[in-house]
């Protein structure tokens, strides 16, 4: 079968095109109505790249730009010789906790959750309304971030605020990065030979956005990231928990609007709010040159990741695993010590020799006898994007 997997964002696309199940292609189109726009298609089987540039107006002409690189390589003749096309939607809300085919009831329900989402499921719609228009017999499938964490019980996902604005305006924890929990939850299970129904387990997910989930016999109990991605974690440039009261605060003491606060607590705050850095090497090269911010901002960022895993641990009946995963997860040796450090006294017991050094690669990292084993698990969300296609269209 010949699944393309979609992520569509405001200014770009990301894909990945995949036969029975083996990646073939990927790509990215790129500051999509910038002017100096990009779009580019790797032949992985070939190790060849396909490239144009100038102006890409907007998604549509992005993905006839990628229709003509998937000509020229030969991998397509057209979009419409795909069997299915599987689109990342981040926020489901409350009523589509299942990933599915998407029909005009799905994308209205998409585009009334927007709002909980703006910066991403508009741009999902402009991705998904475009492949209904260049390729119409292909099926769609919207595979949402929040569906894995539709599991979690009420206790988990209610906000102690007036019961009505649950009812009414539906506040509540989603969580998100549920393809990567659900992904790495799976793929450790299967790796430590637990049957998945029997697996718990507490996720890491640490990327440029980073979240925590508690995993009790393979479902979602909770998660750290809440109604909007902004909460849990102290992230590349997102503030993660704060005091609510700070935001009306903020409003008072610097004329703040609301607008104004959301783009600092996501875009200016994190590792770049406290250091000027938002990415973690950039960050622990300063710290090598002495930088007493960035230390503080890794002091910070160790903390709060350990208390997180820390209350997973008391919340889960047995912990099977911790895994680590996405860019920091995966990459950063350093960040695994300092946290499997402070969590050793609870039984996570790490590996120095295996973890030194240790990147990208799905690797037990815990010592022989750990209580909790501790895992490296590469995500990998488009091939579960695929997955769920292929499952759903077949
Ligand atoms: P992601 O959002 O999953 O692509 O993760 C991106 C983040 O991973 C970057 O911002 C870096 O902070 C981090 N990262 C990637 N490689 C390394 C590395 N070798 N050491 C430390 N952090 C890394």
């Amino acid at each position: 079968m010949k699944i393309l997997v979609l992520n569509s964002g405001s200014s770009s696309i990301k894909f990945k095109l995949y036969e029975d199940k083996t990646a073939v292609a990927s790509g990215l189109v790129e500051k999509i109505g910038e002017g100096d726009s990009k779009v580019e298609l790797k032949d992985i089987t070939k190790d060849k790249k396909y490239s144009r540039e100038g102006a890409i107006a907007n998604h549509e002409v992005g993905l006839s730009l990628v229709n003509e690189l998937f000509k020229e390589s030969g991998l397509l003749h057209d979009l419409d010789e795909l069997d299915g096309c599987g689109h990342r939607v981040v926020q489901g809300g409350a009523k589509l906790i299942n990933h599915c085919v998407v029909d005009e009831a799905v994308l209205n329900e998409i585009q009334r959750v927007s709002v909980m989402a703006p910066l991403h499921n508009p741009a999902h719609i402009a991705g998904i309304k475009t492949m209904q228009k260049a390729a119409p017999k292909v099926k769609n499938v919207a595979v949402f971030d929040t569906a894995f964490h539709s599991t979690m019980p009420d206790f988990a996902y209610m906000y102690a605020l007036p019961y009505e604005y649950f009812e009414e305006d539906k506040i509540r924890k989603y969580g998100f990065h549920g393809t990567s929990h659900s992904y790495v939850s799976k793929k450790a299970a299967e790796f430590l030979g637990i049957e998945l129904n029997k697996f718990n387990a507490i996720t890491a997910h640490l990327g440029n956005g980073a979240s925590v989930s508690a995993i009790e016999c393979g479902k979602c109990v909770d998660t750290s990231m809440g109604f909007t991605p902004l909460e849990g974690l102290m992230m590349g440039t997102r503030c993660g928990d704060i005091d609510p009261a700070i935001v009306p605060y903020l409003t008072k003491t610097k004329g703040l609007n609301p607008d104004q606060i959301d783009n600092i607590m996501n875009k200016k705050s994190g590792f770049l709010g406290i250091c000027g850095f938002n990415d973690l090497r950039d960050v622990e090269a300063q710290i090598k040159k002495g930088d007493k911010k960035a230390k503080l901002a890794q002091d910070m960022y160790i903390y709060r990741l350990t208390k997180y895993i820390g209350s997973y641990f008391t919340i889960l009946p047995r912990t099977d695993a911790l895994i680590f995963t996405a860019g920091i997860g995966e990459n950063s040796d350093l960040v695994r010590k300092l946290v499997c450090d402070k969590l050793a006294h609870l039984g996570f017991e790490l590996d120095e020799s295996v973890n030194k050094g240790l990147r990208g690669k799905l690797c037990e990292i815990s010592k022989v006898g750990s209580k909790v084993k501790i895992l490296i698990v590469p995500t990998d969300e488009e091939f579960e994007i695929a997955t769920i296609t292929e499952n759903l269209i077949k």
